[in-house]
């Protein structure tokens, strides 16, 4: 098997085949081994955000003041030092994991000669073929670039390039409240960047649950972010002193950066797909079927290059099923119960259905609450906003949704999961014992605030 692409996707479809007895070689291009994933998405961003809460002393302020902060004059060399620590090590693991499991990694960029072959411009110059039974494409993506912004990867950049911040800059605009836009908004806002956001819609996070999502807003505000909503950019300037970002309502906003985040198109272009039977969409997507299959039977993709969600987390479970399958090894579907996390300060992280996703498809529910300063936990690490929620089912007590905010959500939301995808009803959260003073008890607490409004139903009906 041929792996184009080492990121999660990539990876784990090579370590899956290695595993079942086949002779797997992953190319990837210099310095990318881990992908986007590792080098300029998920890993570095979410270290930043780590390094950014701990040396702010953001989370802390609530117990020791307003002006709590570990370190005045927060440098970007204090920020990175951490991000490359961590990447630098990650490399590592999935150097040795690829090892460990026979995998020969190839340096270059990799293009389609064949249907069965690859050829790879190798960092030297030569063109090496490596040709196999089956290939699995996981290219991934690179941020969109609009054509009429004139990036110059400083002042006016794209997500790849916050990395590479000279200075923590006064100002800046971020394009596009996406989940990228909204995590990077929040992370400058807490080192004291004053923020604007500029999106096109007139909401954010759609898929999110709305509460959640006014309560992040309001924390935002808080940290000075201002929010342009129904509006889109006319032109971006960059000028000695900095950049103007032009609406086209006429405001004009100043700044000392202005960050794209406007999406992200698949990196199909250099990997002369025709060659090998297949075309990607105007985005750069491939479409696949259920088992990750292209249209050229023997030829898989999976991950960001596939489109929606584009996450590691799901990457890597469609990379496994892709290599099982192509390996012609049983392998159960991948679940449709798929978390969300999204790591903005505070981080918001959701299961199954919202409120407005259940009325929409007329599905009657009852509400369940626990709010972190109510839970002893939340007190002890000075959380007082977090807060979960429990959509349960009045027909049969199942749980149709859990969405949670604050400290510790992305963890905590595989308790709601797992529950869910066993099927559990809200009266096992009632009746279990949670270790205290946890934040894992915020489940016992929504559960019991479900049951007691389900039971005055049940008294009136
Ligand atoms: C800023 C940011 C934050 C993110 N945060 C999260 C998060 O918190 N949680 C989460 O689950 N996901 C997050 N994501 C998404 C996550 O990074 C992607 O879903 C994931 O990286 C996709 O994995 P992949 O397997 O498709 O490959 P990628 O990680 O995209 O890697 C693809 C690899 O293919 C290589 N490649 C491309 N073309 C060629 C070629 N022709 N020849 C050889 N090699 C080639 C590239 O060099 C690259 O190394 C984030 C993304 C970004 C940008």
């Amino acid at each position: 098997m041929l792996v184009i692409g080492s990121g999660p996707g990539g990876q784990k479809a090579a370590i899956a085949a290695a595993k079942l007895g086949r002779r797997v070689a992953v190319v990837d291009r210099p310095d990318m081994l881990g992908g986007v994933s590792l080098h300029t998405g998920t890993i570095p961003s979410k270290t930043l955000r780590e390094a950014v809460l701990y040396l702010t002393g953001l989370t802390q302020r609530d117990l020791y003041g307003q002006s709590y902060r570990l370190k005045d004059d927060i440098t970007v060399a204090d920020l990175t030092a951490r991000t490359r620590h961590v990447v630098a090590r990650e490399v590592d693991v999935v150097r040795s994991q690829l090892a460990r499991n026979h995998v020969s990694v190839h340096s270059g960029t990799a293009r389609f000669a064949d249907p069965h072959t690859i050829a790879l411009s190798e960092p030297s110059g030569r063109e090496r073929r490596l040709s196999a039974g089956h290939v699995v494409i996981a290219t991934g993506t690179r941020p969109a670039r609009p054509d009429s912004v004139e990036f110059d990867g400083r002042t006016i950049m794209d997500s790849d390039n916050v990395l590479s911040l000279e200075r923590v800059p006064r100002s800046m605009v971020i394009v596009g409240a996406g989940v990228i836009g909204m995590e990077y908004a929040s992370m400058f806002a807490a080192l004291g960047s004053r923020v604007t956001v500029v999106e096109k819609r007139a909401a954010m996070l759609d898929l999110c649950d709305v509460e959640i999502v006014e309560s992040l807003k309001y924390h935002l505000r808080d940290l000075a972010v201002t929010f342009r909503f129904g509006e889109t950019v006319a032109a971006v300037e960059r000028h000695p002193r900095g950049t103007l970002t032009v609406l086209e309502s006429g405001k004009k906003i100043p700044a000392d950066t202005v960050m794209y985040s406007a999406g992200r198109q698949g990196l199909t272009d250099e990997l002369d797909l025709h060659s090998a039977g297949l075309a990607a969409d105007a985005r750069g997507r491939i479409t696949v079927d259920a088992h990750y299959r292209t249209e050229v039977p023997h030829i898989y993709a999976v991950g960001d290059v596939i489109g929606f969600p584009a996450l590691a987390a799901t990457s890597m479970e469609q990379g496994r099923a892709a290599a099982y399958h192509a390996c012609g090894e049983p392998a159960g579907r991948m679940h449709q119960l798929q978390p969300i996390g999204i790591y903005t300060i505070p981080e918001i992280s959701f299961v199954g259905r919202t409120e407005d996703r259940l009325t929409e498809d007329r599905v009657p529910f009852e509400v369940g609450v626990a709010r972190y300063r109510e839970l002893a936990r939340g007190q002890i690490i000075g959380d007082s906003h977090g807060m979960l929620k429990l959509l349960v089912s009045p027909v049969d007590r199942t749980l149709l949704g859990v969405h949670c905010f604050g400290s510790g959500a992305t963890e905590l939301i595989h308790i709601g999961q797992s529950v869910m995808g066993c099927g559990g009803t809200v009266d096992y959260l009632v009746d279990a014992v949670f270790n205290y003073p946890t934040l894992a008890e915020s489940y016992k607490v929504a559960a019991l605030d479900a049951t007691n409004r389900l039971r005055q139903v049940d008294r009136l009906d």
